[in-house]
């Protein structure tokens, strides 16, 4: 049998889509910071903001305190501020410190964030500025973390925008393709290594694992998206001259073989090779998710929004373990980057863009869903209500894409119903 799955058109883009505007549970865009500073090793994202700041990415990082760690934070609105020139000497101190102490460094982020100071500041500028006077030892960059403008997941697109400006031609022109999100760096190589046995070989990631490897663009980049809340960093890329790819995200074993297969047509690779290359490691991948799709099978999920994966983890729940979508709720919706996953889901899903929590958490009451996927802040009432939950960010956190992760991905949906019915036993 073909290993390639096609998309059909049964829910399609005519899948209705509720909005709700109303008081949101979710984290700021920081949070991004997590993730990224373990990518890309000679990066350091130093938060222009206050002691509330600081504690969220040392909490949320805590592990990173007994290493050397690879971001910080310029505390500046406890300051007695005389104006933005006080602001500004001290960025400009804090950063000329810590490239003194930590001159493996490459490339620096200054990360706005939300206090009314740090509003008032140009820290665009302010990166220029510190670019010329640390120049050629560090590069600086600029983006927003603000909880103000940015949710959760929203902090890794402001970065990675930022940064698409320094991608330069490349000096012969050849077709190439760029994944773009940020992946863990095992899965990164398991994708490449199957590229490559298809032929595929001027392969490149965007985040690199290190700033100074970054991935060339032109009109002949083709660009496929690994995570699917990257819209402003497509954005920038098209305007570059790059394609996207258009495919479900590569999570299962279904949605893995999709994704591959997307990029295989876009390279000329044959049907024949791609089934050879891919057989294997998709076998492993449905053996892996066979026992808890076993438990998961009619089980009712519901999705809370939060990280903007919600939509490619309906689409896997539903179609690969076989659970029943109550709600899909996702903080944001791109019809065109999520047009293959929701595609794919079955007539009828009620799909919830935005959030109004008190209303989701009473349609929640009356769907009374086995699993719950939701923000931290929204777990413990909802437990407490009698609901099993599982934390969202667990599966941003989590290496969750590509073949051999499928299994450890399935985990992660029957492990709460699995200690659940321990508890009650
Ligand atoms: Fe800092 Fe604003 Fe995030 Fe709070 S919401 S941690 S003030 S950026």
């Amino acid at each position: 049998m073909s290993a390639v799955i096609p998309i059909q058109s049964a829910g399609c883009e005519t899948l209705p889509v509720k909005s709700e505007k109303g008081q949101r549970e979710v984290f700021c865009g920081l949070t991004g910071i997590i993730w990224l500073h373990r990518k890309v090793q000679d990066a350091f994202f130093l938060v222009v903001g206050s002691r509330t700041c600081a504690h969220l990415i040392q909490s949320a990082a805590g592990v990173m305190i007994f290493a050397e760690p690879r971001f910080g934070t310029a505390i500046i609105d406890e300051r007695d501020l005389s104006g933005i020139a006080d602001a500004n000497d001290e960025i400009d101190r804090v950063v000329q410190e810590l490239l003194v102490r930590r001159p493996d460094i490459k490339l620096l982020f200054l990360v706005g964030s939300c206090p009314s100071e740090v509003i008032k500041l140009d820290l665009s500028r302010a990166a220029q500025r510190l670019s010329k006077v640390h120049h050629p030892q560090v590069r600086v960059l600029n983006y927003s973390g603000s909880g103000i403008e940015t949710t959760f997941t929203q902090g890794e697109d402001a970065c990675l925008a930022s940064w698409v400006p320094e991608l330069v031609q490349p000096v012969t022109t050849s077709k190439t393709l760029m994944v773009v999100g940020t992946l863990a760096d095992v899965v990164e190589d398991q994708l490449r290594t199957l590229l490559h046995k298809m032929g595929v070989s001027q392969v490149s990631f965007f985040p690199p694992r290190r700033s100074t490897q970054l991935p060339t663009i032109d009109a002949s980049t083709q660009y496929i998206l690994a995570q699917p809340f990257l819209a402003d960093t497509a954005r920038c890329l098209e305007a570059k001259g790059a394609k996207r790819i258009d495919a479900p995200f590569p999570l299962g074993a279904k949605g893995t073989t999709r994704w591959l297969w997307a990029v295989a047509q876009n390279f000329g690779v044959s049907q024949a090779l791609f089934d050879e290359v891919t057989k294997a490691p998709r076998q492993r991948a449905e053996q892996s998710m066979a026992r808890h799709a076993a438990q998961l099978q009619g089980k009712k999920i519901s999705f809370f929004p939060d990280s903007q994966l919600e939509i490619p983890l309906a689409r896997f729940v539903q179609e690969e373990l076989g659970m029943t979508l109550s709600e899909v709720g996702t903080p944001y919706l791109h019809r065109q980057i999520m047009a293959a996953d929701m595609a794919l889901l079955p007539p009828g899903t009620r799909i919830v863009e935005g959030q109004d929590v008190d209303k989701q958490m009473d349609r929640c009451k009356s769907d009374q869903p086995d699993l719950v996927v939701c923000g931290l802040g929204l777990a413990n009432p909802l437990e407490a209500q009698g609901f099993t939950t599982k934390w969202s960010i667990e599966l941003v956190f989590t290496p969750i894409q590509g073949y051999e992760q499928a299994g450890d991905l399935a985990a992660l949906f029957s492990r709460p119903l699995t200690r659940r019915l321990k508890l009650v036993a």
